[in-house]
């Protein structure tokens, strides 16, 4: 399948995630929640990865109210730095579902929007751990789940800053460079080496906490919903985009 111009155009078959076990971190808000729906309409068994167990919980049972496949919830904080912690996750969900054939990386925290020169050493730390650190940690642990699976595939969230920098957007900016370094070096070693594909996306501006954060004087109207972006992460995801690796993609057409 030719891979759509505008990828939150894309037409997902409807059992297109059958049978597929999906990671979704950051799965209780935002663009995560929507992912999490939308995998598992489209057939996959998703495991709800989060902060907030409320938030995970209602992901969950508006998935079930859908009749779709019975997801997992896994609270879970990304701040976390203790490489056991992630080893553990990685082995119970290994030994509950088997192989893993995707993980979508999408939690993150905005931290501050403020000149480099003020901005705060600790919560710039806190920002590379959650953005950038946690994701490497994740899927590192993860590796032996995606390698049982046929041809899984990882996505790693980014962000226009993290392409080109703007000033005041600090360390949420560096850890999205980083995420895209990080996703080219996955894509490079495991290319030869393995099925699995390694993509970064954009979702470019999409209505959420984060958003209004970023911007409170938007009209929240004006960006996208995070459903209206789906088609991009169902691309990505499903078998359709099985040839793409190490690839930097946006959601939408800017
Ligand atoms: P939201 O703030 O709406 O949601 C963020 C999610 O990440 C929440 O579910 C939150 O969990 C989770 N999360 C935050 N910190 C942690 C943590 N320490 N451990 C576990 N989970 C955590 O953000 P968006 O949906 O807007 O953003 C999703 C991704 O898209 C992010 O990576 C963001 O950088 C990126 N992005 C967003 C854009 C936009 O316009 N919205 C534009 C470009 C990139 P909880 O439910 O517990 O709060």
């Amino acid at each position: 399948m030719p891979q759509p111009d505008d990828l939150s155009a894309y037409q997902a078959a409807p059992d297109l995630l059958k049978g597929k076990n999906i990671l979704v971190t950051g799965a209780g808000a935002g663009i995560g929640r929507a992912a999490a729906l939308s995998f598992a309409q489209h057939g996959a068994t998703v495991i709800l990865l989060g902060k907030t167990e409320s938030h995970l919980s209602e992901v969950y049972d508006a998935i079930e109210a859908n009749g779709d496949p019975q997801p997992a919830i896994v609270p879970f904080d990304l701040a976390t730095i203790d490489e056991s912690a992630y080893e553990d996750i990685a082995l119970q969900l290994q030994n509950n579902l088997g192989g893993l054939d995707g993980v979508l990386h999408n939690a993150g925290i905005l931290g501050e929007l403020k000149p480099l020169e003020q901005y705060d050493g600790k919560t710039f730390a806190d920002v590379l751990n959650v953005n950038l650190l946690s994701n490497f940690l994740l899927t590192k642990a993860l590796m032996p789940s995606l390698k049982a699976a046929e041809n899984a595939s990882v996505i790693f969230t980014s962000s226009s800053v993290g392409r080109q920098g703007r000033a005041y957007w600090g360390a949420y900016a560096v850890a999205k460079f980083g995420i895209e370094g990080l996703m080219q070096i996955w894509a490079d070693e495991l290319e030869s080496t393995s099925s699995i594909r390694v993509n970064s996306l954009n979702p470019c501006g999409t209505s959420t906490a984060m958003r209004r954060q970023a911007y409170p004087a938007e009209n929240p109207s004006s960006t996208p919903q995070p459903a209206a972006i789906m088609g991009a992460y169902l691309f990505l995801m499903g078998d359709d985009s099985i040839h793409i690796n190490g690839q930097q993609l946006d959601a939408r057409i800017r």
